[in-house]
């Protein structure tokens, strides 16, 4: 009951006064347990207005700025979607509400483990999951096949990832916070016939994409 009024305040206080108002985003954070995906110790604190640490040196983002991101990106049921770093497996939730398919990629193995196994007690089918470098995208099969309506990056890069960008589906957008190891800022970059259009939403701080197209440990 606790978790509810708080899961309900987190909602109408951090996110919808901040200016989400996608009705599919507000319906996945109203149906995903957020005090489920913090360790044990800290879950007094889930629906707190703050990133939080899950171990490994990583954390689970704030709920804002994961809304926000998601409120970008326009996501549709139809989407198959690219997640870049399954961390505690909430955001990874959040996608199944909304799109068709959703494909995790995590380069640490003890995290993707454990989230896999608590995604699948909570009954997604919808999620593919995948230990690995998650700079490189999710390449199997006909790359000409295997493109994704939507790709979310949960870390920070250097740069752009070329291989995320040519894993784009047509008028497919991928979302990924660039900049240095401290600061950076929101860029949106939008598959066109005409090509890639980038634009910037704003500043923010993420923990770093570590991998071969991002920063080298
Ligand atoms: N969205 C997650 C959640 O809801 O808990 C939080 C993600 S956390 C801010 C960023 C994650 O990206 C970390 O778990 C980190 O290990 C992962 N990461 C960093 N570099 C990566 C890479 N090259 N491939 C896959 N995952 C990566």
């Amino acid at each position: 009951m606790k978790n509810r009024s708080s899961c309900g305040n987190m909602i109408k206080y951090q996110l919808v006064a901040r200016g989400i108002i996608d009705e599919k985003v507000l319906k996945a954070f109203s149906s995903v347990p957020r005090h489920l995906f913090v360790p044990d110790e800290i879950r007094y604190l889930a629906y707190n207005d703050s990133p939080l640490s899950i171990g490994e040196g990583q954390t689970i983002s704030q709920p804002y700025i994961v809304a926000l991101m998601m409120q970008i990106l326009e996501l549709k049921e139809s989407d198959k979607v690219l997640e870049i770093g399954t961390g505690s497996g909430y955001q990874t939730a959040l996608l199944a509400e909304i799109a068709t398919e959703v494909f995790t990629v995590e380069r640490i193995n003890s995290l993707i483990q454990k989230a896999e196994n608590l995604l699948n007690d909570l009954g997604y089918k919808n999620i593919f999951y995948r230990f690995g470098d998650g700079t490189l995208g999710w390449k199997d099969g006909n790359p000409e096949q295997n493109k994704f309506d939507k790709i979310i990056v949960a870390a920070a890069a250097p740069d752009i990832p070329e291989s995320l960008t040519s894993q784009l589906a047509m008028n497919g957008k991928l979302i990924i916070p660039t900049g240095n190891r401290t600061f950076q800022q929101l860029v949106v970059i939008t598959r066109t016939e005409d090509g890639y259009i980038h634009t910037n939403e704003g500043g923010c701080t993420f923990v770093p994409l570590i991998g071969d197209e991002g920063w080298q440990e």
